[in-house]
C-alpha cells in the first residue's frame, strides 16, 4: 500500500459471483439447441422469445447437472426449490424478466477448499441456483445494435460465496479450481473464448485507522471473462478504493452504498456503471408458468453416486502416493481420461517413473498435437510397461524417449519396439569393460586430465562416459559404465 496508508490496517473482504453455462443440449426452459455460433436468431421459438402464453418446461438434465455441482462444492441441496422472476427491461431479454431462483435456489452452504500457495483455504459458498441467460447486443456502430437471440434461455448456474476471499491471489484460485472442477465432473465445458463462464467480483475493504473501523462502498464488477482480468480487477480494485477513501472520508459503505462497476481491460481500470439494484428493484415473485422441483431422496443419491473423486483431491493423493510436487500432480490430473490412464498404466508399470514420463515427453507430446495425453491414444498397457522396462534397467532413459514416439505411430509393445531398434540395455559387463578401454585409449588427454587435474577431474569424468555411451550407441548403463571409469581411474 502507498505511503499514507503504512499506518492503515487493511482488509479486503470479496465475494465472488461465477455464472457457468451448463453442458445441456437444450436451452432451460425450451427445446431449442444451445448452440456457439449458429446464425442470429435461429435458435429461438416462443418460449424463448417471451410470445405471451408460450409455456416454459424445465430442462431436467440441466437440474441434474445442477445439483451434481453444488454436491460437489459441498452444498445442501433443498428438497423443494421454485422458480422467481426477475423483472427488469433490456432489448436482450425479450420476456422482460430472467426466470431465476430468488429465496428458495435449489442448494445453499456449501464449501470449496482452495489450495493457495499450498495450503487449502476454505471459501464458503452461500448458493448455487439455476437461471436463464439472456442474449445478446451486438454494437455495431454508435446509433446500430443488433440483438441475437439464441443464447437466450442458455441455461446457467449462478455460484454466490460468501465474502471469504482476502486477496488477488484467492479470487485468482478459487476461479482456475472452480473452473477446473466443472469441467473434470462435466457439467459445463467452461470455455470462457465463448463465454459460457464469467466472474463478479464484490470487493470493498474494511479499513482501521486510530481504533476506529470504516468499511468502503461494496463494488461489483461485472462480467470478467478471464482469470487474468479477475486478478487485476481485484488488485486495482482494492488500491483505488483505499485511495478514494483517503481522498474523500465520505467514501463509505454507510454514505455511498453499493456500485456497479466494469473492468476497461485495455486501460486496466475499473469504471462506475451505477448504484446497484436492491433486491426490490427487481419485483423478484415466484413464476406462475412453472411447478416447483422437490427431488426425492433416490434422486439426490442417484447424482451424488456419480460423481468421481474431485479433482483437488485426487491431486493431493497423487502427490502422497507418488511423490510428486503439486504442479507435477496437476500436469497429470489436468484432466480426468489423463488421471484415469496413469493410475491404470501404473498398475501395469512403475508409477515413479511413469510420472516422470507423463511429465516430460508424453505431455510434450500431447502439447504439440494440441491434445491430452489420454488424447493421444497410447493405452495404458504399453505406457506401463515403458515405465517398466525403464525401471528394471531394460533400456535407459534415453531409450525410452524414442521408444515412446514408436509407440504414438504404432501398436507395437515397447519390448517389441526396443529390441527392433537395437535399444536393450547391455548388461554385459565384459562388453561395457571393452567399451571403457577402448575410450580410455582414444582420449588420453582426458584421462590425464581426470587423474591429475582436480579442477578437471569432473568435466573430464563426464566426457569419459559421454565416449563409452556412444560407443555402446546408448545401450550401455550409465551407473555401471561410471563405476568402470572409476575403478580403472584408480588404478593407474
Ligand atoms: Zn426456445
Ligand atoms: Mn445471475
Amino acid at each position: 500500500m502507498r505511503m499514507e496508508s503504512l499506518k492503515l490496517d487493511i482488509r479486503p473482504i470479496i465475494g465472488l459471483e461465477i455464472h457457468v453455462q451448463l453442458a445441456t443440449r437444450t436451452k432451460m426452459f425450451c427445446g431449442c439447441a444451445v448452440e456457439f455460433g449458429a446464425e442470429p436468431n435461429s435458435r429461438v421459438c416462443p418460449v424463448c422469445l417471451g410470445v405471451p402464453g408460450a409455456l416454459p418446461v424445465m430442462n431436467r438434465e440441466a437440474y441434474r447437472l445442477a445439483v451434481k455441482a453444488a454436491l460437489a462444492l459441498n452444498c445442501r441441496i433443498a428438497r423443494f426449490t421454485k422458480w422467481d422472476r426477475k423483472s427488469y427491461y433490456y432489448p436482450d431479454l425479450p420476456k422482460n424478466y430472467q426466470i431465476s431462483q430468488y429465496d428458495l435456489p435449489l442448494s445453499f452452504d456449501g464449501r470449496f477448499d482452495v489450495p493457495v500457495n499450498g495450503v487449502l483455504k476454505p471459501i464458503r459458498i452461500r448458493r448455487a441456483h439455476l437461471e436463464e441467460d439472456a442474449g445478446k447486443n451486438i454494437h455495431e456502430s454508435p446509433s446500430v445494435t443488433r440483438v441475437d437471440l439464441n443464447r437466450t434461455g442458455t441455461p446457467l448456474l449462478e455460484i454466490v460465496t460468501e465474502p471469504d476471499i482476502t486477496s488477488a491471489d484467492e479470487a485468482y484460485w478459487f476461479c482456475v479450481e472452480l473452473q477446473r472442477l466443472v469441467t473434470y465432473i462435466g457439467v459445463s465445458e467452461a470455455n470462457m473464448q465463448k463465454g459460457q463462464m464469467r466472474f463478479e467480483p464484490n470487493i470493498n475493504v474494511r479499513i482501521i485507522r486510530d481504533g476506529r473501523e470504516y468499511r468502503t462502498p461494496i463494488c461489483e464488477i461485472k462480467n470478467l471473462n478471464s482469470f487474468r482480468a479477475v486478478r487485476a480487477a481485484v488488485e486495482y480494485e482494492i488500491q483505488r478504493q483505499v485511495q478514494d477513501w483517503l481522498a474523500d472520508p465520505r467514501y463509505t459503505l454507510e454514505h455511498r452504498g453499493k456500485e456497479n462497476r466494469g473492468w476497461n481491460d485495455t486501460r486496466e481500470v475499473t469504471e462506475y456503471q451505477r448504484g446497484k439494484e436492491e433486491a426490490h428493484d427487481y419485483r423478484y415473485f415466484p413464476d406462475p408458468d412453472l411447478v416447483p422441483v422437490e427431488p426425492t431422496e433416490a434422486e439426490l443419491e442417484a447424482i451424488r453416486a456419480e460423481l468421481p473423486e474431485l479433482p483437488i483431491q485426487r491431486r493431493m493423493r497423487f502427490e502422497r502416493a507418488y511423490g510428486l510436487s503439486p504442479a507435477d500432480a496437476e500436469t497429470i490430473v489436468s484432466d480426468r481420461a489423463t488421471a484415469d490412464l496413469f493410475e491404470d498404466a501404473a498398475k501395469a508399470g512403475d508409477a515413479r517413473t511413469l510420472a516422470r514420463q507423463f511429465i516430460s515427453f508424453w505431455s510434450m507430446h500431447a502439447n504439440s498435437r494440441g491434445t491430452t495425453i489420454a488424447g493421444l491414444g497410447v493405452d495404458a498397457g504399453r505406457m506401463g510397461e515403458l515405465s517398466r522396462l525403464t525401471a528394471d534397467g531394460t533400456i535407459n532413459a534415453t531409450a525410452a524417449v524414442v521408444i515412446a514416439e514408436k509407440m504414438l505411430g504404432s501398436a507395437n509393445a515397447p519390448r517389441v519396439i526396443a529390441e527392433r531398434e537395437g535399444l536393450l540395455q547391455v548388461r554385459d559387463v565384459d562388453q561395457m569393460q571393452v567399451w571403457v578401454d577402448r575410450a580410455f585409449a582414444a582420449n588420453e588427454k582426458a584421462v590425464q586430465d581426470a587423474i591429475s587435474n582436480p579442477k578437471k577431474h569432473k568435466q573430464a569424468r563426464g566426457f569419459l562416459l559421454g565416449q563409452v555411451m556412444k560407443l555402446s550407441a546408448g545401450r550401455a548403463d550409465p551407473k555401471i559404465v561410471g563405476e568402470l571409469i572409476d575403478r580403472k581411474l584408480a588404478s593407474r
